[in-house]
């Protein structure tokens, strides 16, 4: 047996020993911080044996909570926690964002004072990028940030700050420059929600659950310790955190998979029958399988991804087709499972539907968001345009 095989056969084995029965194919999310409550204590129990194990974050090194594994390893977790139909351990922005850029941008401070708080549950974070008038065109945003000497005045405000109503503390774009080209004069920092001068109003969304806020900032002291990488250029830290954010959005950085209600093909062979081990339907049949194949293809491409990404960290420019991709497939399943589903596919609530329909109804309208978040499938097609086929803008 060799390591990687070896490794897929522990994990099988830890997976069978340690996940909670309650939690298989219907487990909560988990995304920590000091505001999180959960349903049943299972989460918790299982969430404390992976923080034990470094799998809340685990290509991380030990020293901040990781168990250090290979990029390939963690894909064989990934799968086998999938298999398994576990939930993800830990969720959130921490996680999938702050933590990576902070492994490749923050310095030796930065690192030991948020990292560690990530992977053990204790702070959960949320993104202040999109602005009121910066949103595809985000170079744009206007929140101030005014150096007082060794901290910032922060004044201004964010929206469609997912989660800023749970998260404890926020990664933010400001300006700190008014003088030069917009790219040039903005800045990343952290600070803590708790601040004085920061609040957060909620805001509805259609699909029923909202996880938008829109955040105001009043004289927010920023201490310049929390300042990551150059006064200035936080456009390139942006950026390679909406890499890592494309990444975990088209599923290549997250882990687990378990709780779909049903599959397209079982659904389509609850409503259509079959003829033998076929779907009776033939149009619904072809665009079952079209979609499966693409998924199928999909997950090899990404396999494939992977498997030849030496650097172990996340892609550049290529996490803009992935999202792109993933995100359309998604949507495209989603329209299948609806057409399917007709009139009863509409379900919101009431006992005229049962579970999965109302499951999918929302599903189906949550989908559209994710062609939207972490920048517009429109703004992935640009920029796999200039920076991945090297087309003229
Ligand atoms: C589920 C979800 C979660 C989100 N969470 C967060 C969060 O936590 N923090 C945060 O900061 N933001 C968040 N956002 C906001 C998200 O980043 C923005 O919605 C997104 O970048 C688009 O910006 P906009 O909504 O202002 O649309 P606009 O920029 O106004 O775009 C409107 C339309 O014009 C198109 N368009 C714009 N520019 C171009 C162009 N150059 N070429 C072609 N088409 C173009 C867009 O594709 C879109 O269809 C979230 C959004 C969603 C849906």
């Amino acid at each position: 047996m060799n390591d990687l095989s070896e490794f897929r056969a522990d994990t099988k084995a830890w997976l069978h020993e340690n996940l909670p029965e309650s939690l298989i194919a219907g487990g909560e999310e988990y995304s920590g911080g000091s505001r999180e409550t959960v349903q049943n204590p299972d989460t918790l129990r299982w969430f404390e044996s992976c923080y034990e194990q470094g799998w809340t974050v685990p290509t991380w090194p030990r020293e901040f909570g990781g168990a250090a594994l290979e990029s390939v390893q963690a894909k064989v977790l990934q799968q086998e926690m999938a298999m398994a139909r576990a939930p993800i351990p830990l969720s959130g922005m921490g996680v999938t964002m702050i933590g990576p850029t902070l492994l490749e941008h923050g310095t030796d401070d930065q690192r030991a004072r948020h990292l560690s708080n990530i992977a053990n549950g204790k702070v959960r974070w949320c993104q202040g990028y999109s602005e009121p008038n910066a949103g595809s065109d985000l170079a744009s945003l206007q929140t101030r940030a005014v150096d007082q000497g060794d901290y910032y005045l922060v004044n201004g405000s964010k929206i469609w700050t997912s989660g800023a109503n749970f998260a404890d503390w926020i990664f933010c774009l400001v300006r700190t420059n008014t003088e030069v080209p917009k790219h040039e004069g903005i800045s990343f920092v952290l600070f803590s929600m708790d601040d004085p001068g920061v609040s957060v109003k909620p805001i509805i969304l259609i699909a029923g659950n909202s996880p938008f806020c829109q955040c105001f900032f009043d004289d927010v002291k920023v201490s310049k310790t929390d300042l990551i990488g150059v006064e200035n250029r936080g456009w390139t830290v942006a950026k390679r955190l909406l890499q890592h954010e494309r990444s975990m959005i088209s599923g290549m950085g997250s882990l687990g998979g378990g709780g779909r209600s049903m599959t397209l093909a079982e659904t389509a062979l609850s409503f259509y029958g079959k003829i033998g081990s076929k779907i009776a339907d033939a149009p619904g049949r072809e665009a079952v399988s079209k979609i499966n194949m693409d998924r199928q293809a999909f997950s090899l491409t990404q396999r494939r991804a992977v498997e030849e990404n030496t650097s172990g960290s996340t892609p550049t420019f290529a996490t803009s087709m992935f999202k792109y991709y993933a995100t359309e497939l998604d949507t495209r399943r989603m329209e299948a499972l609806m057409s399917m589903r007709g009139s009863a596919g509409i379900g919101w609530e009431g006992t005229e539907f049962d579970g999965n329909a109302i499951t999918d109804t929302r599903s189906w309208l949550f989908g559209k968001a994710g062609t939207i978040a972490g920048g517009s499938s429109e703004v992935q097609l640009n920029i796999i345009a200039k920076r991945v086929l090297g087309l003229p803008d």
